[in-house]
């Protein structure tokens, strides 16, 4: 049997992350992705936000490796040139009913270490964003866009030069251990099987998937699942916006916002579509015409000056969820051997928003978990 010492599973943007960490600690390890391109799942599926942690509960994985995470990222664009903008962000109320959700959203953010938001009344909004209706704003100064994409490849190309090895089109089939250490056995041209000591299942929508395929995991390390679709629609011809703009967020996501790519285009949603899909295999990627109708009436509520016929089909992406719909959101989990007693093996479950902010942040407590940092 092939060895290596850590493997990672899955070239999102979280395994690449995990890859660069601990490609500076060890010695020989690989990456392992069944498509054959980096980050084409969730990770190019997405907003593109470097969130803040504004809305997590405190003390949670996601609040604190947010807010970690979004100064490592924003340090890590600027040493390795990843384009990004630093834009900010305002969350406005569309009615004075929802003026005490941004007060909650403003303690909420500094219960987690977040300071710099701020009030906007009715005249500085007028000034910041004259397309914008509301009564009231929070105005999130430190959110940012970035180019995932060009982030991943930078996150590919350290770890290489660190040593890693990444491998396309090697589909994970089969987690199990053998002599006590972890090994993972592929499909693909070439199957194989590699024992390693660390083995670090960060494969997004699969990852419970393929803990349910390990051998020796205990029953409560084998989380059920759930996937949340995010439909996005763009909008043709020129933003009004220079600012990300947000509704008061809603059950199960952020509400139908306004993001801009590094490009300029502006973006609508993502918003909630509860699938019935069990596999992520199911999942159907296409945007339904039909929801334009909610896409529409969800952005008058904050621009009114919405033309009729200017928002088109765009893209969508998946949550993979840990609760099922109407259930409270569940936060990220990061299973090693003190959560399910096998040593070596690191699973990574629920990662959606924010685990492109918090993906670094995300590595090091692998790292951690792993014993070498
Ligand atoms: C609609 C939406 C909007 C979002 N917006 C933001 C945002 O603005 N800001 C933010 O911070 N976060 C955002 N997120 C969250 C962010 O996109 C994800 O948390 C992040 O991309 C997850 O990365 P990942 O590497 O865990 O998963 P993925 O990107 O899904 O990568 C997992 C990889 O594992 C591979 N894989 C799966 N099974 C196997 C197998 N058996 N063998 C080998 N490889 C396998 C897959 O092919 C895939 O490439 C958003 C998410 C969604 C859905």
């Amino acid at each position: 049997m092939e060895t290596a010492d850590v493997v990672v599973n899955g070239v999102g943007v979280v395994g690449p992350a995990i890859a660069r960490q601990r490609a500076r600690a060890v010695l020989v390890w690989s990456v392992l992705e069944r498509t054959a391109l980096i980050g084409s799942i969730t990770s190019s599926r997405n907003s593109e936000v470097i969130h803040t942690g504004i809305y997590f509960p405190k003390g949670s994985l996601k609040a604190q490796t947010c807010v970690r995470g979004k100064a490592l990222l924003y340090d890590f664009c600027a040493t390795y040139g990843v384009a990004h903008r630093n834009c900010g962000k305002l969350i406005v109320a569309a009615d004075p009913t929802q003026v005490d959700d941004l007060q909650a959203i403003r303690a909420k953010a500094a219960a987690n270490g977040v300071h710099d938001l701020r009030d906007v009344d009715l005249a500085e909004l007028a000034e910041l964003e004259p397309a914008v209706r509301g009564v009231m704003a929070l105005l999130s100064p430190s959110t940012g866009i970035i180019d995932s994409h060009g982030y991943m490849l930078a996150l590919q190309g350290d770890a290489e030069a660190h040593g890693a090895m990444i491998a396309f089109d090697t589909p994970v089939t089969r987690l199990g251990f053998a002599d006590g250490c972890p090994t993972v056995t592929t499909g693909g041209a070439e199957p194989f099987t590699l024992q390693c000591r660390t083995l670090v299942n960060a494969s997004g929508l699969d990852a419970p998937a393929l803990a349910r395929a390990t051998e020796g995991l205990p029953d409560t390390a084998r989380p059920a699942t759930w996937f949340a679709k995010g439909n996005y629609y763009v909008l043709a011809g020129r933003s009004p916006f220079s600012r990300l703009i947000y509704p008061v967020p809603e059950p199960g996501g952020l509400g139908v916002h306004v993001t801009v790519d590094i490009g300029g285009d502006a973006r609508f949603g993502p918003d909630v579509e509860w699938l019935e899909a069990t596999s992520p295999d199911a999942i159907d990627y296409t945007v339904d015409p039909r929801r334009a109708d909610a896409f529409y009436a969800a952005v008058r509520r904050y621009w009114p000056g919405l033309p009729d016929g200017a928002l088109l089909p765009g893209y969508s992406g998946a949550r993979p969820k840990l609760s099922p719909p109407g259930a409270a959101a569940a936060d990220f989990r990061i299973d090693g051997e003190a959560e399910h007693g096998l040593p070596g093996l690191i699973n990574l479950f629920g990662i959606e928003s924010p685990g492109l902010t918090a993906s670094l942040a995300l590595a090091e407590i692998v790292a951690e978990k792993a014993g070498t940092t």
